[in-house]
């Protein structure tokens, strides 16, 4: 007997209920953001209950702690507003823990009563409370619209639009903008920049944040992360590669509009065809040759697809998850001829199902979209039409036992399992790993399902 027993088959329009959302609430991708700088303590501008579930969604994801500050809000911040709280919070913060710098994002609470951040940090600065050197960024992040990739698109633009700062020279360098991925994402994005020989500005970058060693000696703040002296000189880079529409443009957008760096939007670099356009966008825009090892790397992948195809061709799945990181499985998906039968994502964006719609257009299959849809109805597609494999978080897991279908966890959160802090899912590496999942669930269904007449030693 599991939880989702009593998903109905049949499908009513709803508009205003959500059920087994498929997102979480923008602070915790404002905090996860954050947590990508150097020295930087995340700050909640809400109440307590607030800070306590943002914290708790990313401990449990990545098994490490996740330290930041919160507002604390009772009932007169709630009536009067919270400046006399974060100027307090501010003083103590510096004080106490000594951060370089002070990340804020507002919550529900804050949005509502209208408190302005960047002027409540103004008068922490004029009053003495944020010492000479350190630095407060803000962002603002309602949850009541969007969701996690919103917050963390937010509060990546807060770090530009509080730092970036113009000088009459370039660096001689590139701003890659990773995207809502993981901390082994923003590492394999650094390895394959270091082989391409280029130069790059990572922000943010979780990379020794949230997947360093354990080592017997507490860091407050562990050695990753972009620093402040990095986030001040994405302004003068030759130009902005942002890796996914709905995490990375935003800060792209205004590096581009106001300190005129050039951007280019590209998707994440999940599976072969996303790679290839991230290679390519990276050799042209720093003027370099792809060397033979990436080549290998591409020709390994290349290589198992093709080993594989037969166990794959055909093959039903449904994924919910983020925008960016949907339309670049779903891409990953056709390409090896699978099917990406019902997909879900709960973040808004009405490009979201061009796009997808554009990637499955050959596809020989009506393909079921829902943008701002939850796991209710993707288990309710599901019911009505089966499929093969789940790719989603570990909230997919209860439809996997109801259903009896393999899952791959992919997306946040992932509470039940641990690799995706150190394995990469991005470039052809990480396709490989990828693939190597997907393969894996699949084939251990078949052998569990096959007759033994065709029970093979063998795949
Ligand atoms: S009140 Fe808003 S900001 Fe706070 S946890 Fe709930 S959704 Fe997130």
């Amino acid at each position: 007997m599991t939880l989702l027993r009593h998903t109905s088959k049949e499908i009513k329009d709803r508009s205003a209920l959500t059920i087994n959302p498929a997102k979480t609430c923008q602070p915790v991708g404002a905090m996860y953001a954050a947590l990508g700088i150097h020295g930087c303590l995340p700050h909640s501008h809400g109440s307590q209950g607030c800070c306590a579930y943002h914290r708790t969604m990313l401990t449990r994801h990545y098994k490490e702690p996740v330290y930041a500050g919160t507002s604390s809000f009772t009932e007169g911040a709630s009536v009067f507003g919270g400046q006399a709280n974060l100027l307090q919070a501010f003083q103590n913060i510096f004080e106490i823990y000594d951060p370089e710098v002070v990340a804020v994002h507002s919550t529900c609470l804050s949005e509502t009563i209208g408190d302005d951040m960047p002027q409540i940090a103004d008068k922490a600065v004029k009053e003495g409370k944020v010492p000479e050197g350190k630095v407060v960024v803000t962002a603002s992040t309602p949850s009541y619209v969007g969701s996690h990739v919103t917050g963390f698109a937010n509060m990546v633009q807060g770090m530009v639009k509080g730092l970036a700062t113009k000088k009459d020279k370039k660096n001689g360098k590139i701003n890659v903008i990773p995207g809502f991925v993981e901390p082994s994402d923003m590492g394999e994005i650094k390895r394959l920049c270091k082989l391409m020989d280029v130069p790059i500005i990572l922000f943010p970058d979780t990379d020794g944040v949230l997947n360093g060693p354990l080592t017997g000696k507490h860091k407050m703040f562990p050695d990753g992360g972009v620093t402040v002296e990095e986030l001040r000189d994405t302004a003068n880079s030759m130009g902005t590669l942002a890796l996914g529409e709905w995490g990375s443009s935003l800060a792209a957008k205004y590096l581009d509009s106001t300190h005129k760096v050039p951007c280019q939007i590209l998707g994440l670099p999940l599976g072969l065809t996303a790679t290839d356009s991230f290679i390519d966008a990276l050799r042209k825009m720093a003027g370099k040759s792809v060397p033979a090892e990436i080549s290998f790397e591409r020709g390994q992948l290349v290589d198992v697809m093709k080993d594989y195809h037969q166990y794959l061709y055909r093959r039903k799945v449904a994924l919910a998850g983020d925008p960016d990181q949907l339309i670049a499985l779903t891409e990953f998906l056709v390409s090896l001829d699978m099917i990406p039968a019902h997909i879900v994502t709960g973040t808004p964006g009405k490009k979201f199902e061009e796009r997808i719609r554009e990637i499955t257009k050959d596809v020989p299959y009506k393909v079921n979209v829902k943008v701002e849809g939850d796991m209710f109805m993707l288990h309710q597609w599901i019911k009505n039409d089966p499929v093969d494999l789940l790719i989603g978080n570990t909230y997919m897991k209860y439809i996997a036992r109801d259903e009896d279908i393999p899952l791959v966890r992919h997306g946040l959160p992932i509470l039940d399992r641990v690799g995706h802090q150190y394995f990469p899912t991005v470039g052809y590496k990480g396709g490989l790993r990828l693939l190597e999942k997907i393969l894996d669930a699949i084939l251990t269904r078949k052998d569990r399902d096959d007759p033994e007449t065709s029970f093979e030693l063998a795949l």
